[in-house]
């Protein structure tokens, strides 16, 4: 057991992501008491059977009246109406941080909504699976993996620094950035991949039945990775695309462009440019097994690309 970095942490959201954060802190003893905040009585009732935190809350006020970091889990779309409910029950000086898989929109909304007398730093574990609600929630989720950080520019350091603290007793890898730099990256590494899978789900889907009965008759790895992706949750993938437009869109572009210039080479015939362009995305494999970033099928998605890999992607 380490010594407790908080307080009180209450959640807002208790689902895979809180969740797993909750089994984490309270079996390593990062808080002395955690609160657990659902709207609905059948997802309270199954984080009380899990035992997940000491003590759920079917009232935002009762959630937050005590902590000393509240962390919202819930998704992104719903950041800032939930942030508005809870402000005036805060106690000053509360450091409020998220999960949130988008950063740039989240802080925006977070600080409209929030008063000056609350620290805001936001967050984004790169670590995840397909499955969402508090039964989804896994113990050590987090360890081994990135979690990005992203502060407000007057952020204070000490908050940044119990935040980071939390991530690090949890084992993740914390990575400081700015908001708008997290969001580019992402774009990338996991959103981008989550829309292709998404239609490519989708466009099996629209084809006539005896052939959909044959893709999932025949549904080797290639087809069957793309179905687990695109089995994540609607609501959470709606909100990050709606709020990570600009991002994602730029990088849809590069990609259609990049899809374009393969579709001519396989109409063209031109194998070497095709082997080239597949030995290249081989050795980006490597890297990320080099970097100890493959990750395993052990129901832990890997969502987390060394971010160093993706500078060009996110520089410009
Ligand atoms: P989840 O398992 O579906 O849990 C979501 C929680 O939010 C549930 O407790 C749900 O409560 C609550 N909720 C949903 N909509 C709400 C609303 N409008 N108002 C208040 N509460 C609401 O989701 P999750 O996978 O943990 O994702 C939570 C956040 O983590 C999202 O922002 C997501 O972008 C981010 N994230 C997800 C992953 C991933 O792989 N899943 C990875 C990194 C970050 P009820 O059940 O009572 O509705």
């Amino acid at each position: 057991m380490t010594a407790p970095i908080f307080d009180t942490i209450s959640f807002i959201g208790v689902g895979l992501i809180g969740g797993s954060m909750a089994r984490d802190i309270k079996a390593a003893g990062l808080a002395r008491h955690l609160v657990g905040y659902a709207r609905r009585q059948e997802t309270r009732d199954e984080i009380e059977a899990l035992g997940l935190v000491d003590q759920v809350a079917s009232e935002l006020a009762d959630a937050v009246r005590e902590a000393d970091l509240v962390v919202l889990c819930v998704p992104v779309g719903a950041m800032g109406q939930v942030a508005g409910d809870m402000a005036p029950h805060l106690k000053p000086g509360a450091i409020i941080t998220d999960v949130g898989s988008v950063k740039r929109q989240v802080l925006v909304d977070l600080r409209q909504s929030l008063s000056a007398a609350n620290p805001i730093v936001g967050g984004h574990p790169l670590a995840g699976t397909e499955h969402s609600g508090p039964s989804a929630a896994l113990t050590g989720l987090f360890r081994q993996r990135w979690c990005v950080l992203t502060p407000e520019a007057d952020t204070s350091i000490l908050a940044l620094e119990k935040v980071r603290a939390l991530w690090e007793a949890m084992g993740s890898n914390v990575e400081v950035m700015d908001a708008e730099h997290h969001d580019k990256v992402l774009a990338i590494t996991s959103h981008l991949p989550h829309l292709i899978a998404y239609c490519i789900v989708h466009t099996a889907t629209g084809l006539e039945a005896q052939t959909q009965e044959e893709v999932i008759k025949f549904s080797a790895s290639g087809f069957r990775d793309f179905t687990r992706i695109a089995a994540s949750d609607p609501v959470m993938w709606r909100d990050i695309f709606l709020n990570n437009k600009d991002a994602v869109l730029e990088m849809l572009q590069r990609f259609s462009e990049d899809l374009t210039a393969l579709q001519r080479s396989i109409r063209y015939g031109e194998g070497e440019s095709l082997q080239q362009v597949f030995t290249e995305t081989r050795a980006v494999r490597r890297s990320i097994q080099d970097a100890g970033q493959a990750g395993t099928f052990d129901a832990r998605e890997p969502e987390a690309m060394p971010l160093s890999l993706l500078a060009p992607y996110a520089s410009d």
